[in-house]
Order: C-alpha cells, then sequence, then structure tokens
C-alpha cells in the first residue's frame, strides 16, 4: 500500500475501520498526500480534508480529539441515503483539492446530522501529543 499511496495525488478513505482509516492516516502524511476521509453511521456522518501543511491536523488527531468509533456500520446501522451525502461531499472536496480551487475543509471536520438535517464544521487543533503526527 506504502507504493500505491506515494504514486497518486490524493487518497479517498471510504473504509469501514479504525485500522484501515489509521494506516492511511500514517502513509498519506508520511508521502504528502492528501486524505479526504469520510465516515457514517446511523444517521449521522464526517467529511475531513488534510494536506498536511504546518499546523495542520492529521487524522489521528481527529480520532484522538473525538474518540476511534468502535462500532461499525454492519453493528450500528446505516441509513443509506447518509452515506451518499457523504460520499459526494467527499468528492466535491477531492476535486477542490486536486484543481487548488475554492477553500477545502483543510484542517476542519464538517459533521452531517441526519436527524436534524444540519451540517456544523469545526476547525480542528492539531493535537501537541498525537500518536501520528506530533514531533
Ligand atoms: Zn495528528
Amino acid at each position: 500500500m506504502d507504493t500505491l499511496i506515494s504514486a497518486h495525488s490524493l487518497v479517498m478513505d471510504c473504509s469501514d475501520n479504525v485500522d484501515t482509516r489509521n494506516q492511511l492516516n500514517r502513509l498519506c502524511l508520511k508521502h504528502k498526500v492528501p486524505l479526504v476521509s469520510g465516515a457514517a453511521i446511523r444517521f449521522e456522518g464526517q467529511v475531513a480534508v488534510f494536506t498536511w501543511e504546518d499546523d495542520e491536523p492529521c487524522y489521528g488527531c481527529l480520532s484522538q480529539l473525538f474518540g476511534a468509533q468502535a462500532l461499525s456500520c454492519v453493528e450500528a446501522g446505516i441509513m443509506s441515503p447518509v452515506v451518499g451525502i457523504i460520499g459526494a461531499t467527499q468528492a466535491l472536496e477531492a476535486i477542490k483539492v486536486v484543481a487548488g480551487m475554492g477553500n477545502s475543509l483543510k484542517g476542519q471536520v464538517m459533521i452531517f446530522d441526519g436527524i436534524e438535517s444540519r451540517w456544523m464544521t469545526m476547525k480542528l487543533p492539531k493535537l501537541p501529543g498525537c500518536n501520528e503526527c506530533a514531533g
């Protein structure tokens, strides 16, 4: 996977488990390949973009801040339209990052609440003690 990632200009994480997410984060950070992360469970989803600029957080910072999602979609369920919403948002962010246009979600996480039909965007801090990107 190391060689595969280094040969691409962007990676979209659409995986469904923590180990894969952490591995993609680690390899994208190592090769400075932008990472567009998406996750969805039940009626909720989130999208975050990591482009590895100075002082920018990584997926490890995000997961350590919010706690890694321990449940999978198989265990907790997923409302299928939420997957489409999150996937389309990831695609839009990927196009913007690759094309260098607009304002991407770099260093931020956008959270979708499908029950309340709301989006919330927050800036992510780079955690000084992050297991992946600190030091
Ligand atoms: Zn980090």
